[in-house]
């Protein structure tokens, strides 16, 4: 079978398989490997680290394979919109990234990918393969834009005309000879919508995302204390952000694609942001199992949470902020001082005193303190 039939047929599989979209990426080093260093130098990736590792075998993706891997079969997964889906409401959910509210992806691409895999290893006996979904050495989104699946947009995400920016992306790396895909065309021409949203100014310029600066960093990646000069910029934010892609007019609404794994099931939805604040272990423990938010971990979102109360400044959360002062860790005590602080007001600074009496860690005290002095001022 020549290489373009045998593309031809490894795409329309990967469809049957329940992937979105399909192409095929030819493997050669990577054209943006110069733009890759010059990012991980300005240190764009934060703390990161494993970001900076294997940077060879990322920019030339032929050594994913023992014995070479020729082409990459890349595929797309829609996670927006959903059918039957409907915009979450509460002071939770609409403050959660879209990819996060369903299950996690990884589990669900890479069943699909390995799936696809064994059809292949049939098919085609002796062929090697190897399933990759976001957590490796891969720069996935050049492939994925080699393989017309998406231009890179000004927002560093992939855009297409038809279906936006709002899909997954995996991979199948393959020792079979494959026709590649054409690389699909920039879509951003003039404008520049995300980098004017951006209310972080994580896009300082086209194409370059400065993850020091991104609420998705801060609210996914990044542990322990989220600094007090930059509390305040995450907004409601809980987990993610999904403003640069809410402002680009490529994303003008796909057809919804039918992956109720993706969709936010009624009973997560119930959860507001008290009830997470104050979620035991065992109920943080069913109410995420299998979501991608358990990458924050219990106590990164309970810290996420206590500063979006205080972004809120609204006092209604007083009491949740006072219950975390009490019970939380370490770290989510902290900015629950914080945030009292933040929202003000008799009741806050009485919670706050209070606690100050008993509290045991330096640490806390001093955030009491500080947060003390800002509610006194705030209520002043
Ligand atoms: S995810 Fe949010 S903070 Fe990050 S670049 Fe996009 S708009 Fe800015
Ligand atoms: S908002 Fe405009 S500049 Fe940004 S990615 Fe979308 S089309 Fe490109």
């Amino acid at each position: 079978m020549d290489p373009r039939k045998r593309a031809e047929l490894l795409k329309g599989w990967a469809l049957e398989e329940g992937f979105d979209r399909a192409g095929v990426a030819r493997l050669e080093p990577s054209g943006t490997g110069e733009a890759y260093l010059s990012w991980l130098e300005r240190g764009d990736h934060a703390d990161m680290a494993y970001l900076a590792r294997r940077v060879e075998l990322r920019l030339d993706p032929r050594s994913m394979l023992d014995g070479g891997a020729r082409s990459a079969l890349c595929v797309a997964l829609q996670y927006h919109p959903l059918a039957g889906d409907s915009a979450p409401e509460g002071d939770l959910w609409p403050w959660v990234a879209r990819y996060a509210r369903g299950l996690d992806y990884h589990d669900l691409l890479l069943q699909g990918l390995q799936r696809l895999a064994a059809r292949i290893s049939e098919g085609f006996p002796g062929c090697h393969s190897r399933p990759y979904v976001d957590t490796g050495p891969v720069l996935e989104r050049e492939l994925g834009a080699r393989a017309g699946i998406g231009a890179v947009g000004k927002n560093t995400n992939l855009l297409d005309g038809e279906a936006g920016s709002w899909f997954f992306l995996g991979e199948l790396f393959l020792d079979l000879e494959l026709e590649s895909d054409k690389p699909a065309a920039d879509l951003c021409g003039s404008c520049v919508a995300c980098l004017e949203a951006c209310p972080t100014d994580a896009l300082p310029e086209p194409y370059r995302l400065d993850s020091n600066r991104c609420i998705s960093y801060w609210t996914i990646e990044h542990r322990g204390e989220i600094p007090a000069e930059v509390r305040p910029s995450l907004g409601s934010w809980v987990f993610g952000c999904d403003i640069c892609q809410e402002v680009c007019p490529v994303n003008t609404g796909p057809e919804p694609r039918n992956h109720p794994e993706l969709r936010l099931t009624a009973e997560r939805s119930r959860l507001d942001l008290a009830g997470l604040l104050t979620l035991g272990r065992d109920s943080y423990v069913e109410t995420f199992r299998g979501s991608p938010m358990k990458r924050a971990k219990q106590e990164g979102l309970q810290r996420n949470a206590a500063v979006a109360m205080g972004n809120s400044h609204d006092a209604a959360y007083v009491p949740a902020l006072g219950s975390a002062l009490t019970s939380g860790s370490d770290l989510v005590r902290r900015h629950a001082a914080w945030a009292l602080g933040r929202i003000g007001g008799p009741a806050a600074q009485e919670i706050l005193r209070r606690r100050l009496e008993v509290e045991e860690s330096t640490a806390v005290r001093g955030e009491i303190r500080v947060a003390l002095e800002a509610g006194g001022a705030a209520s002043g």
